[in-house]
Parts: C-alpha cells; structure tokens; sequence
C-alpha cells in the first residue's frame, strides 16, 4: 500500500493528497505534518518506512468538506484519491486514483462556496511580439460562466482581476508581474506549451465542437485563445472530466463599461465597507433585495460592469419599471422566489456528475414552480422581461420525467437508497420487495426461536465475514438446540446459524445489494440526461436570475424612494435632491439631500469648500455612486437625475499609507493623481477629495492648484473637488468652467452647527479648531490654537511662519507681548476686584466678563 501512495504521490507533488482508506481520507508524511495543524486534527503515525514511523493524519469522509475548505483557504490545493473498487475481494491494495483536483478557482460543493458571491478562476496571456496587449479569461467552474478580454495595459489587467474577484490565477511558468501589485490572487503556474494559441485553439474547438471560433468573437485573437484553452486543460487536469456546463464563451469588450479600478472600488465602498469589512453597509449590502444566490451574484456582475450604452442602460430600466407598476406580480413572484434554489450551481453540480439525487429532487421541485412564476410574468413584457420568460417554458419534459423517476424523498447518499420512485422499473421493484420481506422475516423467525427455545434474549444479528447469526449469551447456553451450528464464540455471547436463515441471508443481501447498484445506475442515466440539458437549464437560471434582480432593484427603487434617471450621451450630470444611498440607511439624524449640476462646459469644476465633518465627503462619493447607479440601470437616491454618460470613474479619496510598498501617503496620493491626470478622458467623472495634504500647505496649494488647472484646460472632464484651500476659489475668477460651492455653517454664538447643505459660493473660513474640539481636544491646546490662529490671520499677507513653541525665539517673544497688551484691560479688572466683597453669583458674571475681555 506505502508502494501504491507513493506511486500516486509522485504524480501529485503540487499538493495535499487525500488517501482515501475505508471511512477516512488519510494524509501522510509531509501532508500530515503540514495538515494537522491547520486541521487541528491528531498527528499520529501508522507502519514504518526505513525504521522510522510514518507521520499519518485522518480525516473522515463524510464530513471531509469541512476540512477541504479549511485547506483551499489557507491557500493549498487537494487531490482527491478515491478507492476504485470494493476492498476486500482482491489480492494487494484496492486500485486507487485521484478523481479530482481541488483548489481554490476550481469549487463546486455547496458548502465551499460563498452561495451570494461568484467563485472566478483567470487565466493570463501577457504580449507576445506579435500580438499586443494582455488576454485575460475567467472561469467559474460552478456554473460554467465562461468570458475572456483583452486589455492594453498592465494597470487593466489588475483591474479586471479586481473586478471579478479572481480567487486563482493562471499563468505561463516564465512570467513575472511587470510591476509590483499587492492585490493579484495566488498564481499558479504551468509550462509555456499550455498557453500556446495553436494549443488553446484545439482544445476550445474540439471542447464546443465547432470548426472555427467566430462565434466567440475570438477568432482573430491568438492571446485570447491560448488564455480561454489553457483555463480548459486546467479545468480538465483538475476535473478530471468531461466540462458539459461550459456551454458558451462571451468575450467582453472594456470600452463597453465604465471603469472603475481597484483602489475607487474600495474608497466607494462598493462591495465591503472599510471600516467593518462588512457587506451589509457597503453599496452592495443596501441594493442587494434579491431572493436567490444567482440574482445576487448578477447584482454583483451588474455593480463590477456598469454599462456606457444608453439603449442598453434603458433596457434594464424598462424591466425594473414594469416591476414597479406591477406591484401585485412583484410581490407574488419575490414569494416565490425565496423557495428558489441556486439552479446554477445545481447545474454545475449535476453536469459533473457530482450532484446528490436529493439535488436532483430540488432539480425536480424547481421545474415543477417554473409555471407558476411564468404565471405572475403577464404579458406584453418589456424586452429584457420577455427574452427572460421564455426559456421558463422550456423544460416540461424534464420535470415529467424526474417526476416519473425520482422518489419523493431522495436521500443525500446515493448509497442509502431510494432514489427511484416505485412503480418506475419493475425489477427493481421485485428486488425491492425481496428485500424488504427478507427482513420482515428476520424478524419472524426471531421472536419464533425465542420462543421455541425460551431464550428471551436471542438475537438476531448481522456481522460482516459470518452472514446472518442468531446470538445466544453464555446464560443461555444449554438451552441451544441441537440443529444450531456454531460459528463463533465471543466473550459474552455465541453466534450459530441455521440453513433457513442462510437461505434467506443470500436473497435478502443479494437483493438489497443488486437493489442499490440497479437505482444508482438509473441516477447516473439521469444525470446524463440533466447533463445534457445543460445549456437550457443554464438559460433558464439566467433568466430567474435577471428577475430576481430586476425585482429586486424595483423593490429596493420603492422602499427607499429612487428615481429612474435619464441617462444619454450628453455631457451633462444633473442631480436634484441626491443622497448618498449607503450613509441615508444608517445615519442616525435625517439626510439632507443636496443638489448637483455640472454641464461639462461652462459648469465642469465643481469646487467644494467647507469644514471638515461638514459633508463634502459624502457628497463626491454620493455623486460618484448615483452614476455607477445609473449606468448599471437602476434607479438612483434621488428627486430627479440626468446623467450624460461616463467612461471611467478616478477617485482621489481619503490618505492611506503604503507601506508594504515603501510609499508614503503623499507619495500614495501623488501616485494616483497622476494616474488620474494621463488617464481622464473629457467623458470622465473625477472626484478628488482634498489634493496636496500630506506636505507643507504652500506646496500643497501650488499642487492643488496646477492640478485643478490641468483638469480644467487639459482632461476637460466633470470634475468634483473637495479642499480645505479656500485660496483656490479665487479660480472660479480666473478660468471659465469652476463654479464654487460651499456647505452651510450655523455659527450662532460660538455654537458651530454643520447643515449638510450645499450652497454656491466659497467657505469663509475653516472651522479646524471647532472640529477639534469635537474631537475632544484638551482646552488649553484648543485655547491656544485659537489665540494663534488669530495671530496667523493678522499676519496674513506677510509670508506667516507658523508660531514655534513659547520662550523660543525672538518672533514668539513678540506674539507673547502682543498677547499681554491685550490682556491688560483684563487684568486691570481683575486687580481692581475684591473676592470677599462678591456674592457667588456675582463672581460668576466677573469671571464671564474676564474671559470676555480676553477674548
Ligand atoms: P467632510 O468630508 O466635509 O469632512 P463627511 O462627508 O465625511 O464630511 O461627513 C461627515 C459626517 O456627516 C458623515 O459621516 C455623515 O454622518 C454626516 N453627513 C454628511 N453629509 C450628510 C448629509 N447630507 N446629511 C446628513 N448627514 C450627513
């Protein structure tokens, strides 16, 4: 058996093996002593190999996902050795071999999967000298997706491994990442002949049986088909099989979404929030109302790909506006659709025979309920709800026949029988019976040698190597009849048979036996059959999928009050009465809702100056998000909305050092307004958030500044810019196309109070101090601050270093003089005053008016 292990070990070296013993999955050597801890299961050991004992570790069969996950998370991969043979009917070590490869972009059980988010596996092809730019393809191997790209730089590779959450990338043996990347999944390398594109090519006509690839519009792209073949031999030399859900190719084109990398992503907080890492409040938590795994995993593809195309755009619209004036069907159909499984993956599952009959059976109830949804689908339909309906018609045959098939109950196991629905095949049925009369006659025959003996305590009993038994104990020894033949004797008892039961034993086992092996084989000519129905059956999950969410995001446009946005060509961004549809959930006080217009002309610099805590924040990501909104065609978080298409969305948010990668946060910030200033076009929407922090505040300004004119001049684009530099509204006077807004401040009596309101116009002054004493700074640091901020602002127009620490230099002597001079009225009173003399609510008032003086 060790010969047999490391035989297949040696064809496996890349990962765990699973050694399937029996019961048990068994790792040894160095997968045992690398496992175990990560398992937290015993290190034992079992035999010897060169005097040493061999490191062993086990985990059990039937609950080994558990564990596999475990491992696929801490970044291994498995391969699955199964027993290809019943033991013990051969001479040496049952025939074994891997039937399966498991890592992480290759899952398919439920119970590995995330059941809202999508499971993708990429591949990447880099430049050759004869074809240009990167090819990329993603594989989710639970539901067959299949789509592939190509981009032009290093820097869009990154962001579509980004955008469909790539959880394992393939590449080419050779190849390096051209710069550092931090957020690039673990990759795994093959040899260069698998990305070859005469390869690729073979292998994707003869995997869709087809003679040319035009229709995957990758016929002219050899990057593209070498990336799309080596994703299948990978999915093949881990599935070891045959791919029947992998019934289609889509190839995307980039230009036809709106863009938004990886760091806006995360700043917007579009799939986590970045505090909590939590989805609930991020913007995929707030829209995703819908029902079923595979409508939500399509929100998600909606939010990763919004569109550029206004007719495409309208068309998803149009589906959630029928939802809306259909408020009976969608209610209905939402009912519905909570009892809907995840077809998708049942389908994954079933097309790699790997699915339980009790999928099936869901496989079954689904099917059957398809009617019943179609009913509350009326027609006329907008088209997108209509290309939807159709295929839920299509599979009357199939649900007839696993009705006919298929037990009411079918089991997990299909080693525990009753998969097959009586009536469906007569020998089975016969078996059936043998068997289960076999046992009602064990049981007669038991109670008749009880009493013919007068044991009271016989037994009949089923042991592996000795057949059917009737135990009698010791006590009852020499009550045994004659006609008993003894087979064994154990410490408390002794087992005899007798030839009635022996005759009996062979049918009953035989047929129990013959009775499983006959339904599974009828499970296995099912799951052809289902195999086959792959592609309608994927159909049919696309389109649950597209109502659910539809109905989903009418649901969500009705509860928190969205309005469907005009979405055109033009240049101009309209939005009246916005919100930020993720802080609007969980602010505790209401949300004021605010205003926006630019027209990309004369209107494009949207400058915003306020206080911090004011809400320009919000404002630019709210912005920012309601066009994301839009483009993917939903409704958005506000009165009314225009919105003139956008390509690419660049945020400039928030500072965060980089330190993994030796940058510091101005470097950070530097880097990615660079990036925004090559890469904006004049259909751009930039929202930059405070420019040229993180250095002194006349470099930062001069950055500030230049930066703000490049836009203006050069990227021409619709920008929203937040700044603490009111120096910078003076450029609304200077240069066409900056309009200045502010946020309205309440200052009554030294009680500062944030409206959220925007208002054209220019921030007076900063609040800094104010903030601070939000914050809870000390009084006497708060006091200070403010005695020499009014110092810095007298200075003002002189060059106004600021104040070193008291007693240092000769210009701080001189703040401290000014500062007596003013303080001497004060302190003339204070001298003048008698303590004794003052009742305690006059000395209240003194004190009042000495601060006053002071001040
Ligand atoms: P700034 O960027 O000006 O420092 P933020 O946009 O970060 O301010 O806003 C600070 C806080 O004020 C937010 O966390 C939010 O709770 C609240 N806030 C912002 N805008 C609004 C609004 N329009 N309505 C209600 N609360 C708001």
């Amino acid at each position: 058996m060790v010969a047999q292990y490391l035989e297949i070990r040696r064809q496996y070296p890349q990962h765990i093996l699973f050694y399937r013993m029996g019961d048990f999955y068994e790792l040894f050597f160095d997968d045992a002593r690398l496992a175990a801890p990560i398992l937290d299961i015993a290190l034992t050991s079992r035999g010897q190999m060169g005097g040493n004992p061999i490191p062993m570790a086990g985990v059990p069969v039937h609950s080994f996902s558990l564990y596999l996950a475990k491992l696929v998370q801490a970044g291994h991969s498995v391969a699955i050795c199964e027993q290809m043979e019943p033991s013990g009917q051969q001479k040496g070590p049952v025939r074994r071999e891997v039937v399966r490869i498991v890592t992480a972009g290759t899952l398919t059980e439920e119970e590995l999967l995330t059941p809202r988010a999508s499971n993708f596996l990429a591949c990447l092809v880099p430049p050759s000298p004869k074809d240009k730019g990167f090819a990329l393809a993603f594989l989710e191997l639970s539901t067959g997706q299949f789509q592939t790209l190509v981009v032009r730089e290093w820097s869009d590779a990154v962001n579509e491994l980004s955008r469909f959450g790539a959880v394992e990338l393939l590449a080419p043996e050779e190849w390096t990442p051209p710069a550092l990347t931090e957020s690039l999944p673990p990759i795994v390398r093959r040899g260069a002949w698998m990305f070859a594109p005469s390869h690729g090519r073979r292998l994707l006509l003869d995997h869709f049986g087809v003679a040319h690839l035009e229709a995957y519009e990758i016929e002219d792209l050899p990057l593209c088909q070498a990336a799309c073949g080596a994703l299948i031999a990978y999915a093949q030399e881990t599935q070891k099989g045959k791919l029947p859900h992998i019934v289609n190719l889509v190839r995307l084109f980039p230009e036809e979404s709106l863009i938004l990398d990886e760091t806006s992503r995360r700043h917007l907080e579009i799939h986590f929030s970045q505090r909590t890492q939590e989805r609930s409040t991020s913007l995929l938590g707030v829209m995703d109302l819908t029902l079923t795994s595979m409508g939500s995993r399509l929100l998600s593809a909606w939010i990763n790909r919004p569109l550029r195309t206004p007719s495409a755009i309208y068309r998803r619209q149009e589906g959630i506006a029928w939802f809306l004036a259909n408020e009976e069907s969608r209610l209905r159909l939402r009912n519905l659709l909570k009892e809907v499984p995840d077809l998708e993956r049942l389908v994954g599952r079933l097309a790699l025979l790997r699915a339980s009959p009790r999928d099936a059976g869901a496989l079954r109830t689904l099917l059957q309920r398809l009617p019943a949804l179609r009913e509350w689908l009326p027609e006329p339909l907008p088209p997108i709800l209509q290309e939807a309906v159709e295929p839920l018609s299509a599979h009357e045959e199939l649900a007839g026949h696993l009705s006919a098939i298929l037990a009411d109950n079918p089991p997990v196991n299909p080693q525990d029988g009753g998969i097959i629905r009586e009536g469906w095949d007569e020998e089975l049925d016969r078996l059936r019976t043998l068997a289960h009369d076999g046992k009602g006659f064990l049981a007669r025959l038991e109670a008749r040698e009880k009493e013919t003996t007068g044991i009271p305590s016989l037994k009949i009993r089923f042991h592996r190597t000795f057949g059917y038994t009737l135990e009698v104990t010791h006590t009852h020894r020499d009550k045994v009849p004659a006609h008993y033949l003894q087979r064994q004797t154990m410490t408390n008892a002794v087992r005899y048979v007798i030839p009635e039961l022996k005759e009996y034993e062979d049918q009953i086992l035989n047929a129990e036996e013959k009775a499983t092996q006959l339904e599974n084989r009828h499970f296995d000519t099912l799951l052809h059959a289902i195999a086959r129905e792959s592609r309608a059956l994927l159909t049919t999950a696309q389109a649950l999928a597209h109502v659910d969410l539809l109905a989903a995001l009418a649901e969500g446009a009705k509860r928190y009050d969205y309005c469907r946005p005009e979405v055109n060509e033009q240049e101009i961004l309209s939005i009246r009465q916005g919100r930020h549809p993720v802080v609007e959930r969980f602010t505790s006080s209401s949300f004021t809702a605010n205003d926006l217009f630019l027209d990309g002309q004369n209107q494009r610099l949207f400058l915003l100056t306020g206080p911090n805590m004011a809400g320009k924040s919000t404002l630019l990501r709210q912005t920012a998000l309601i066009v994301l909104m839009a483009q993917m065609g939903a409704y958005v978080p506000a009165q009314e909305a225009t919105i003139g298409i956008c390509d690419r969305i660049f945020t400039r948010i928030g500072a965060a050092d980089d330190l993994a990668g030796g940058r510091s946060t101005f470097m950070v910030e530097m880097t990615e307004t660079a990036r925004i200033l090559h890469h904006a076009t004049s259909r751009s929407l930039v929202i930059l958030d405070e420019i040229g922090r993180g250095t002194s505040t006349i470099d930062g300004l001069a950055i500030a500044w230049s930066v703000a004119e490049f836009i203006l001049n050069q990227c021409r684009c619709r920008t929203l810019f937040a700044t603490h530099y009111l120096e910078l509204t003076t450029l609304a006077q200077q240069q066409a196309g900056v309009v200045n807004h502010t946020v309205e401040v309440l200052d009554k009596e030294g009680q500062v109070l944030f409206l959220h309101t925007i208002r054209p116009g220019a921030a007076d002054r900063s609040y800094g101090i104010h903030c601070a004493q939000l914050a809870g700074l000390p009084p006497m640091v708060l006091r200070r601050a403010e005695e020499i901020q009014a110092t810095l602002e007298g200075n003002r127009g002189q060059s106004a270093p600021p104040p070193p620490a008291p007693g240092r230099s000769s210009k701080q002597k001189a703040l401290f003089a000014e500062e007596k001079e003013s303080e001497a009225p004060a302190l003339l009173e204070l001298r003048s005053i008698d303590p004794d003399e003052l009742t305690p609510r006059q000395a209240l008032f003194t004190l009042y008016r000495l601060k006053k003086l002071l001040k």
